[in-house]
């Protein structure tokens, strides 16, 4: 009796187009590891391309918003916050003076967000905002951390549901 057997043929998913270099986003280095991105196969809401990777962050829209997954390439190109007319951080009132605007156009415009129990925000260091790496739980909060992007120095804040 034969030890193997055949499978029967799946109509597997449909592959993915080849995608281009994934997206650097200075402020928020490593989405994929935060989970504001992750692996999917469906396609873009804007771009309509399946390159693999979906953002699962919030999205602040100031009117209707296109329902549907964005890629982070739409999102690294601003062209997402730029036709849509929607944020992915909202950064609020508590910002340093002597952070120039055109780094909260980056962080609210071509960063991707990331999901808080609360209204998530940002953190600035030396002048400028600062690179959000992650997560901790801890003793039923949630520590954001973010990293100077210039002096290294480690920063977060904390929420509970
Ligand atoms: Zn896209
Ligand atoms: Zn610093």
């Amino acid at each position: 009796m034969a030890l193997w057997s055949r499978k029967p043929k799946e109509a597997g998913p449909e592959p993915l187009e080849p995608a281009p270099p994934f997206p650097e986003f200075p402020y928020h280095p490593d989405p994929l590891k935060t989970g504001s991105i992750v692996e999917s196969g469906l396609p873009c809401a804007l771009c309509g391309h399946r390159f693999g990777f979906v953002y699962t962050g919030p999205v602040f829209a100031a009117d209707d918003f296109v329902e549907g997954p964005l890629c982070p390439w739409c999102i690294a190109d601003g062209a997402a916050a730029l036709r849509l007319g929607i944020e992915f951080t909202d950064v609020g009132e508590d910002v340093p003076d002597e952070v120039p605007g055109r780094v909260l156009d980056e962080i609210t415009e071509r960063t991707p967000g990331f999901n808080g129990w609360q209204q998530e925000h940002w953190l600035y260091h030396c002048g400028d905002g600062a690179a959000f790496v992650g997560t901790t739980e801890a003793a039923g909060e949630t520590a954001y951390r973010f990293r100077c992007r210039h002096c290294g120095i480690g920063l977060a804040y904390t929420d509970s549901p």
